[in-house]
């Protein structure tokens, strides 16, 4: 008799965890956490159901009564390190229209789960809770704590999720070792290798408003010396248009490295002088890879709203645009402001600039007993897999814990085998048909649970 094996597991082995991870995967799915207004606490009690029926205890802590985090934690036979698996169970609006499947009925169809949240990211609250509840049922015999978080207001708010943990819970995220979501765990095949990506840092945001002035009037008059209007286009086109000087940092470096086959192209693309050329010559290569490697190369601009006036006859005498504008870890939002005065003074224009709000870059280290743990896990299944630490050009809760937690080694990971980075076309958070192969979400399950035993050993 064959006996067939899906990665390490029998094929009833297999079956019986993708129902059970597909179960409660779906359910967490069919609780609309749309944030705003969240309403999480309804997906955290689907959780703590879970939980209880696998004999885990589990507590609910936050600020609201709609807005419950989750958080278990689960002690192995000796002492030793704690990992932290953590995730966010709110999600962005979703536009029904724009969907071929309702968002929010957890639809399995074609190989895939389909929902407002399948990547980003109740696939990995339920995978790591079903990692959680493996281990338990297997006699938790690893060294150390498992710790488990499901946490609210990750979208918008940034309130009473893990930043309100941090300062207000600080026990239920302790840890030496964290997990949670950012672009790790999204492969390509470089070569004949799967890269999977591992996000050990994140840009930071350094939002701002420019607002311009200039003189008011009868719009039958025009003013096209001094108008606010007119020198607010210039400023938007200036800098929305405007490629900073590259930095390259020894991570990027080092990511580029293990993500572009040719060598000229990679060299080129590792020179400060020659970057902006190279990720332009990348884009017309790879789109999809040049979307991960050209906002690593600096800062990034991009103007998103815009406001002036208030009717069509008048001409206003102040107009502004709001910047969205992502700055590298090496970076600071003061010399921000100075880059933007580089683009805006020679234009000769009467502007100012306003932060809207500013967050601070973070990193963890890589290599790290983390980063080894995870690569060994993989190459189980992949022996040739290659883990590619990079900055993430977004940013998660990780660095509410980073802040709180200096010395946590924290990354993004959740590991696709199934579907390439390229097939998703760079990933399908907050986009119509969001969704996950059953198969990736199923082993991201496996993983967690022989993750911790590897780092936990
Ligand atoms: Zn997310």
């Amino acid at each position: 008799m064959v006996t067939v094996a899906l990665y390490g597991l029998e094929v009833d082995d297999w079956n019986a965890l993708e129902r059970e991870v597909v179960d409660l995967f779906t359910a967490l799915l069919r609780v609309d956490t749309t944030n705003p207004p969240g309403n999480e606490t309804a997906c955290a009690l689907v959780l703590q159901d879970y939980l209880a029926g696998n004999g885990i205890a589990s507590t609910l802590v936050g600020e609201s009564p709609q807005r419950q985090n989750l958080v278990a934690r689960l002690d192995g036979a000796r002492p030793g390190p704690t990992l932290t698996y953590m995730g966010h169970m709110d999600v962005v609006p979703a536009d029904a229209g724009e969907w071929s499947v309702p968002p929010f009925a957890g639809v399995v169809k074609n190989a895939y789960v389909w929902g407002c949240g399948a990547t980003d990211m109740k696939n990995q609250v339920a995978a790591e809770a079903v990692a959680l509840a493996r281990l338990k049922r297997s006699g938790a015999d690893f060294a150390g704590t498992v710790k488990y978080a499901a946490t609210v207001d990750e979208e918008v708010g940034d309130h009473c999720g893990v930043r309100w943990l941090c300062r207000n819970e600080p026990d239920t995220l302790r840890s030496e070792y964290l997990v949670n979501e950012g672009m790790g765990g999204l492969w390509l095949q470089v070569g004949g290798q799967k890269v999977f990506l591992l996000a050990a840092a994140e840009k930071a945001f350094a939002q701002f408003r420019i607002r311009t002035r200039g003189r008011g009037g009868h719009a039958s008059v025009p003013e096209k010396e001094r108008s606010a209007v007119i020198d607010l286009a210039r400023a938007v086109v200036a800098l929305g248009l405007y490629d900073p000087p590259a930095i390259v940092s020894p991570l990027t470096a080092q990511f580029i490295d293990a993500v572009v086959t040719e060598a000229g192209l990679r060299a080129r693309l590792k020179d400060p002088g020659t970057a902006r050329a190279a990720g332009a010559d990348l884009r017309r290569l790879d789109a999809e890879l040049a979307s991960l490697v050209e906002p690593l190369l600096g800062a990034t601009f991009t103007p998103t709203m815009l406001d002036a006036g208030k009717a069509v006859n008048v001409i206003p005498t102040r107009a502004e645009a709001s910047i969205d504008c992502r700055i590298l870890p090496e970076m600071t939002a003061a010399g921000t402001a100075e880059l933007v005065a580089a683009v805006l003074d020679p234009l000769g224009i009467d502007w100012e600039l306003e932060w809207i709000d500013s967050t601070t870059p973070n990193a963890s280290p890589a290599p790290t007993a983390l980063s080894e743990s995870i690569a060994r896990v993989v190459r189980g299944d992949f022996p040739d897999a290659v883990l590619a630490p990079m900055c993430s050009g977004s940013f998660t809760d990780s660095r509410w814990v980073r802040e709180r937690f200096p010395d946590c080694i924290a990354y993004g990971f959740a590991p696709y085998v199934a579907e390439s980075f390229h097939a998703m076309r760079g990933g399908r958070d907050h986009e119509p048909d969001e969704r996950i192969r059953v198969e990736d979400v199923t082993y991201q399950a496996l993983f967690f649970e022989r993750l911790a035993r590897e780092l936990l050993a």
